[in-house]
């Protein structure tokens, strides 16, 4: 399965995302945000850690009860409890995954489990074919695998895949590798592995080397990358989609593999994303910052005004950014308001639209324009208000 060209996007931003501060997020705001990953095509939607809480678990189930045709990932712990409880949050889903997951680096085994590198190896089995009593497809993550032994890591990799795991998932948990060094781990288990199973890669951006790293492991076989909106997550976040994916679509001349993401509602699910949480992403970031297109220099513009991929490799329509993006002030009307207000991932009713106009049709008799946060506050603002 590793031979084909073709990548899995595995969107972990309900999950991995949700577990950083100022990004928990509440099961009505979890379904808003599946529906825009919906919208954008991500391969397997993982929706939370069932054992974790109530609400992860009411999270996976809302979410497999509302997209049943979507493949909905539910976390576990290789303890029977965990499996059992993920088996029970996804079942009104069509395509269940559940990703079990178990350290296997020598200070994890040591500091953390106190457990033998046997015991893990055992318990780790034990998970996947109990699940496998659940459903047909199962993931196994080696947690902080970048830092196992590779020896060891080869023998897991190939335990789990005979106990009937389809993915195994090879993390670099604290986003400490570097592309050469990962793509070698990869490469060996996907050696190991052939046409067994898929190996998939999950990279933390401690040292902002996430996405590169997910680059590398690609080309090295992985076939599932595990990434969130806007690159947030533990720490210093998950490998950002939105990059990985328009580094692939922009670069196909050196990388040929594709996904299946519809790029054109990245913009969308990020700013819905933003609307959700306690923060956007940096201004310069990358494809959904708020400079991301924005040409400042004169030099730049000039070059530019006569033939925009002088200085733009990705047009922004491509991925959804809306364009003159910065100026509605207050001779637009209603129309371009709404259309903005989408554009930005809301969908407001005659009332809030109402709200939104005549506010700023006041704030910008005082203003040259509005920038999108402020709509998008303004927006927020709106819907807060009683019908
Ligand atoms: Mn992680």
């Amino acid at each position: 399965m590793n031979g084909h060209n073709r990548v899995w996007i595995f969107d972990t931003t309900l999950r991995d995302g949700e577990q950083s501060p100022g990004c928990s997020m509440t099961v009505p705001e979890k379904l808003k945000m599946a529906a825009k990953l919906v919208d954008l095509g991500v391969d397997i939607l993982e929706a939370g850690f069932p054992i974790a809480s109530q609400g992860d678990f009411e999270a996976v189930q809302a979410i497999s009860a509302e997209y049943p045709w979507a493949q909905v990932a539910a976390l576990a712990r290789c303890t029977s409890k965990d499996v059992e409880r993920a088996a029970e949050a996804l079942k009104p889903a069509r395509r269940p995954r559940i990703h079990t997951f178990l350290a296997t680096s020598d200070i994890h085994l040591k500091y953390k489990l106190k457990k033998s590198r046997q015991q893990v190896l055992d318990d780790a089995c034990a998970a996947v074919r109990l699940a496998r009593t659940f459903v047909d497809d199962v993931e196994f993550s080696a947690e902080d695998g970048a830092r196992t032994d590779p020896d060891y890591l080869e023998q897991v990799a190939r335990a789990v895949v005979a106990e009937g795991a389809r993915v195994v998932n090879i993390p670099d948990t604290v986003g400490y590798s570097t592309p050469a060094e990962y793509a070698a781990i990869i490469g060996r288990v996907v050696k190991a592995l052939g046409d067994t199973a898929i190996v998939s890669v999950h990279c933390h951006d401690d040292l902002g080397l996430a996405v590169a790293n997910s680059l590398a492991a690609i080309e090295a076989g992985a076939r599932q990358v595990e990434c969130t909106i806007n690159g947030i997550g533990e720490r210093a976040g998950n490998c950002s989609l939105e990059e990985i994916v328009m580094i692939l679509k922009t670069r196909s001349d050196r990388f040929p593999y594709t996904t299946g993401i519809h790029a054109e509602h990245l913009y969308a699910a990020s700013q819905m994303l933003s609307s959700i949480i306690t923060f956007g992403p940096q201004p310069n970031k990358a494809i959904v910052g708020r400079n991301a297109f924005a040409h400042e220099a004169g030099i730049h513009q000039d070059g530019y005004l006569k033939e925009r991929t002088t200085y733009e490799i990705i047009d922004p329509k491509s991925v959804g950014v809306p364009e003159g993006k910065l100026v509605l002030g207050k001779h637009s009307g209603r129309h371009a308001l709404k259309n903005r207000l989408e554009d930005l991932g809301f969908s407001l009713s005659k009332d809030e639209l109402d709200f939104v106009y005549t506010e700023i049709t006041t704030l910008a008799d005082n203003k040259k324009g509005l920038m999108d946060e402020e709509i998008a506050d303004l927006a927020r603002k709106s819907q807060q208000v009683p019908a």
